[in-house]
């Protein structure tokens, strides 16, 4: 499905330049090289994989690609999601970062393939012939991966265990719980020639994780949300942006002074400029960029509540749905009552307690993923999942009191701008 109203694709006027947490390596480092200024970025998400915990013909598991520009995030990587990739318009070369938001095989067991796919990671040698990919370069990750606890050794322990090598290297930041322990990596393997060995265990302040990675145009935070298993939701947060520039304001105090032209820039940026007369030109207040939650499973998603407060678009699970008359699955005893009940004892949510959550951090958008495999994806094309998909979007917007849409694979939306606050 296209993009609806409200998330029409709007450029931005930032520009991401990287200034990344990673401690700086004497040898020459990917993940730390200062990025070009870039122009202008749109920012668009396309859903890879959006079912629960079987995959179906209409959807493999959960996968999301944000896109900021050219650059493309990953969150989370079920199986098939480098199939999924090679039918979407994305390009695997552009993935720079993979944020996994629990290490249930629905949401990881794609990683490590993808990362072969992209590091160059299959094939072999033959009767002793050198493996050339055992002299990567550590230092130099092309990938970086964040994760809970866990992530770290579940990659290596898939390489060691596939003998797999990769040309390039990786790095892996766990975001770790009180609870875990904030040094090791919770394997007796020893790390393997791609993985960089500044991988950071991060540990909480205040209950959440601020700023995991930041650069001049975005940050990413996480917080904990309540699963069955340890588990996260991360929110991508634009940096304030340049506000509209009236130009009737400044060029005729310009054109009277002589002022070169070229300081509409600097005024652009937000910056004061005093002219040859004394005059200060003030040029116009930032404003906000966008501001984006991606949760992963959850029963209960509080623990990120304030971090997401006011986000443009919160994507959140809807695993189960009470649909009588609907769907031909809904047993005979079931009430909504039962149906959630059930589904929260699993870690899950229902569409209403997705758009419970949804109204309570006055998100502007809700789109539902992570759907039980009773409910197809296919809905673009088939009127009877359509009926279904559009049945479990009104129980959520019957909570949140707007329009919801309910996520397919291969579906892209455009994240737009918000609109100037006044
Ligand atoms: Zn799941
Ligand atoms: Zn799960």
């Amino acid at each position: 499905m296209a993009a609806r109203a409200g998330l029409k694709a709007v450029a931005s006027i930032g520009v991401r330049k990287s200034v990344p947490r990673v401690p700086s390596q004497k040898t020459i480092n990917m993940a730390t090289q200062p990025k070009p200024p870039r122009g202008p970025f749109d920012v668009h998400i396309t859903f890879l994989g959006t079912a629960s915990a079987q995959p179906s013909s209409t959807r493999i598991h959960s996968s999301l690609a944000l896109r900021l520009g050219a650059d493309i995030w990953l969150f989370d990587c079920g199986e098939a999601t480098q199939s999924r990739l090679q039918q979407s318009t994305l390009k695997m070369g552009k993935i720079e970062k993979i944020f996994i938001t629990h290490t249930h095989g629905d949401h990881i067991f794609g990683v490590v393939p993808l990362l072969a796919g992209i590091l160059n990671g299959a094939g072999g040698a033959a009767d002793g012939a050198d493996e050339p990919r055992k002299a990567v370069d550590p230092y130099n990750p092309v990938i970086e991966i964040y994760g809970p606890l866990g992530t770290r050794a579940y990659v290596r322990s898939c390489l060691k265990y596939t003998h797999t090598f990769f040309s390039h290297a990786y790095v892996v930041h766990e975001l770790r719980l009180p609870r875990d322990p904030p040094t090791g990596d919770y394997t007796q393997l020893p790390r393997n020639q791609a993985e960089a060995p500044f991988g950071q265990n991060i540990m909480q302040v205040g209950g959440v994780w601020e700023n995991i990675f930041q650069d001049n145009a975005v940050s990413v935070s996480a917080g904990p949300i309540l699963h069955s298993v340890p588990c996260v939701g991360y929110v991508v947060t634009e940096a304030p942006l340049p506000g509209k520039m009236d130009p009737a304001k400044y060029i005729p105090h310009l054109k009277r002074t002589n002022t070169p032209m070229k300081v509409m820039s600097e005024l652009q940026q937000g910056q004061s400029v005093e002219l040859s007369d004394g005059t200060i030109l003030h040029g116009p207040q930032r404003r906000r960029g966008r501001k984006i939650a991606i949760l992963g499973d959850t029963h209960n998603p509080s623990g990120i509540e304030k971090l997401a407060l006011d986000v443009d678009l919160l994507i959140h699970e809807a695993t189960n749905a009470h649909l009588p008359g609907i769907d031909e699955g809904t047993k005979l005893d079931d009430t909504y009552e039962s149906v959630e009940a059930r589904t929260k004892s699993r870690g899950h949510s229902t569409p209403q307690m997705a758009g419970a959550f949804a109204k309570r951090i006055r998100a502007k958008q809700l789109i539902l993923n992570h759907f039980s495999a009773r409910y197809a994806g296919n809905d673009d094309v088939d009127p009877e999942a359509k009926v279904l998909m559009d049945a479990i979007a009104g129980l959520a917007a019957g909570e949140y009191n707007k329009e919801v849409l309910c996520a397919r694979d291969l579906m892209s939306v455009a994240v737009a701008v918000p609109p100037e606050e006044i």
